[in-house]
Order: structure tokens, then sequence, then C-alpha cells
């Protein structure tokens, strides 16, 4: 993923990119508005954190352009605290989320996540998979064998599309939490194991040998052998 910080204040661009790049995020950077909207057009970020206050171009000015000239990335702008008008003004200029400074680094995280996640996510799912005999298709939000409804939860489903996502690759608890509860529930590991457990009593044809849905040791679990619904192999990448 690659982001764009345009935020004047020096230690807070600093801080920003510090806690991006933790990530494994590649951060470009810019000081003022015209020097973030140009690099906005030139490099077509995955993603724009945006500041209000900006000398030159205001970051409402800004996201207003970037949506004229057909730019549709996620914006993520940064408000001053107090400012409640400030988020209404950003979200008519186009922006997706705000975030009122100060916030904290996780929460952050988890709106740029949410957001990157709205942007790209659902296209790379399969709309169908096939585990053993049962068909899940994610667009319906249903699963069948033989004709007949295995009763999946909206968690489930998107547990199991989560899986198809990485198409073999490993998905960790963590990442389970982060997309499946979102950042403002508290569950722990141990619920996304019991969820499992959960998806296997239903869909694998023993569920104490999972053939389908594998764990990974110390990691968390994977889709075995998924085909998507045109009768292609996804292949699994190890
Ligand atoms: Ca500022």
């Amino acid at each position: 993923m690659r982001l764009l910080v345009i935020e004047d204040e020096h230690s807070m661009r600093i801080a920003l990119t510090d806690v991006l790049q933790a990530q494994g995020w590649r951060v470009r950077t810019a000081q003022d508005g015209s020097a973030g909207l140009a690099l906005a057009m030139e490099e077509a970020p995955d993603l724009i954190v945006l500041d209000v206050m900006l000398p030159g171009i205001d970051g409402f000015s800004l996201c207003r352009e970037l949506r004229a000239r057909g730019r549709l990335m996620p914006v993520l702008m940064l408000t001053a605290r107090g400012h409640v008008n400030d988020r209404v003004t950003g979200l008519d200029a186009g922006a997706d989320d705000y975030l009122a400074k100060p916030f904290a680094s996780a929460e952050l995280l988890a709106r740029i996540r949410a957001l990157l996640r709205r942007a790209g996510g659902a296209s790379s799912a399969p709309d169908q998979i096939t585990i053993g005999d049962v068909l899940v298709d994610f667009r319906q939000a249903k699963a069948h064998r033989q004709g007949e409804l295995v009763p999946l939860t909206a968690r489930e489903l998107r547990m199991l599309q989560l899986l198809a996502e990485e198409a073999g690759r490993p998905v960790s608890r963590e990442r389970f939490l982060d997309v499946v509860w979102e950042f403002n529930a508290m569950p722990t590991t141990r619920t996304v194991d019991n969820h499992i457990l959960s998806l296997r009593a239903k869909l694998e044809p023993d569920p104490r040998e999972p053939r389908y849905i594998k764990t990974v040791h110390r990691l968390g679990y994977r889709l075995e052998l998924a085909w998507d619904g045109r009768g292609k192999r996804m292949e699994a990448d190890e």
C-alpha cells in the first residue's frame, strides 16, 4: 500500500509517517496543499491522510479538487478538536472519513484499514467458492449443500470471504479481529477460534479433521483447495 500524508506540522508529519511505515506501508509526505495535490495526482496513492489546516490550499479545497479531477482514492481527513462543522464540510468535500486531533494511533490505523478495505476489499474476493460439497455465494450471502441452505452467520461469511481473498495464504487471528469485528468490539483471539470451530462444524465433512479450513500453527487459519465459481483453482501461495 502506498499512502500520502499531507500535513504541515512537522512533528505530526513525522509521527504519522512512523506509525504508517511500521505497518509496512510506503509513505510519501507533503507539507502544504499544492505539493500535496501535485503528489496525489502524480502518484495516485492508495489512500491520503489529509490535514484540514494547511498553508496554501486547505484540506477541504484540496479534497474537492481531487474529486473534481476524478481521483477517487479514500481520503481520511484530520480535523482540529472541537471543530464539529469540519466533519460535515470534510464529508461534503468528498472525504471518506475524518479523525479529530488528538487521536490514538490504534484508531488511526483501524480507520485507515477500514477505508482500504472498503476501497479494494470486495474486488479481490471471488463471488463464489466451493468448500467440499458446500457452495458459498458471497454475493447472495448464502451457502448451499446439494440445494439445501447451510445457515451461516454474517460473521462466518465474512471470515470465509477473508480466507478466500487470501487464496490459501494464512490469515492471522488478529487480522480476523481487525476485519470482521472492527475496532470498537472487544473480542479476543479465542473468539476467532470459536467461530472457526462453528464454521468447520457447518462446512467440513469431518470437523475434527479439517480438510479445508486449516490451522496454521501459532498464526491463524488458511483455506485449502478453494475453487472459484467458474471451476478455476485458486492457487495456494506457499
Ligand atoms: Ca495543520
